[in-house]
């Protein structure tokens, strides 16, 4: 998400698509605390998580083997140890949202009132896309949680596409029926923040009976995360809340009725977490911890 550097995109690509000298509207991505009515915040537990990377296999390229059962994200069991459960991945906007702003920025009815159909997204000063930090982690994700079992279903299938609308994104999973679904993000706040956050739905009616399980999901991905990616959490949004946000402006959950949550992975605006964020090994251990988050909600 992003609240403070879609000037930045407007700028970067009116120069290379004339497309997008379009107004772009936010969605989804204002930064949370910023826009008086995104909701509050909630009092969080801090239950210390024991997240562990799981060690990347490396490439080999022998006859299939008798392959010892990969250790757990989490170390809470077998390799099989989410069968049978659905997860769906959301990776936040698309590479190709930029070269198409008439198309993401139509409005969509989110339960409470209308939002663009997506957004742009954030991205580092180097140009490092939200959207390609998005898909990139949830694929990783997605690997680790089927090596587990799990059935796994990602919003859209690569990152040279456009949206899905925010509306879609949480339609996929309620088709699904997944036992938790996770849409992934990279925050443009303020360059002086940093840390993660995680989002869960401030109930709107339609959606209150998931507060509750997704409020359980939020404190799981979060302590995960905290410890395995590691990542601190945030300095500029949750900060009494233990980093755990509850908003009622974002299609995503609003619409969503199976348990969700956002996670805003660290800020992308600032050099920490940009180099952070834009490490193939931190990815990989923030997929872990991610992993080890949903494996413990999901078989608690
Ligand atoms: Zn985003």
């Amino acid at each position: 998400m992003t609240g403070v550097s879609v000037d930045r995109w407007r700028r970067r690509w009116t120069h290379a698509a004339p497309l997008c000298a379009g107004a772009w509207l936010l969605a989804s991505c204002t930064v949370p605390g910023s826009t008086g009515s995104a909701g509050t915040l909630l009092a969080a537990g801090t239950v210390p998580a024991s997240a562990t990377a799981a060690p990347a296999a490396p490439a080999v390229t022998v006859r299939p083997a008798p392959a010892a059962p990969a250790p757990a994200p989490g170390g809470t069991g077998a390799r099989a140890s989410l069968r049978g459960k659905v997860v769906v991945i959301d990776p936040g906007h698309n590479g190709d949202n930029f070269r198409h702003a008439s198309v993401i920025n139509r409005k969509v009815a989110i339960g409470n009132g209308t939002k663009a159909c997506d957004t742009t997204g954030t991205e580092t000063d180097a140009g490092y896309s939200e959207a390609a930090f998005t898909f990139d982690v949830s694929t990783r994700l997605a690997a680790l949680l089927r090596a587990q079992g799990a059935t796994v279903v990602l919003t859209r299938p690569d990152d040279h596409g456009i949206g899905p609308c925010i509306t879609e994104r949480a339609a996929i999973g309620n088709r699904a029926r997944a036992d938790a679904a996770i849409s992934i993000h990279g925050d443009g706040a303020p360059a002086r923040g940093y840390g993660f956050h995680v989002i869960v739905p401030h109930g709107i009616g339609s959606n209150d009976a998931i507060v509750t399980p997704s409020r359980a999901l939020g404190v799981d991905v979060r302590d995960a995360f905290r410890t395995g990616a590691p990542e601190p959490l945030s300095t500029y949004t949750g900060t009494r809340t233990g980093a755990l946000v509850a908003r009622d402006d974002l299609g995503g959950l609003n619409l969503s009725a199976v348990p969700k949550v956002f996670i805003e992975c660290g800020n992308m605006r600032n050099a920490a977490d940009a180099g952070r964020m834009t490490s193939a090994a931190w990815r990989q251990r923030a997929a872990a911890a991610l992993a080890a988050g949903l494996t413990r909600y999901l078989t608690s």
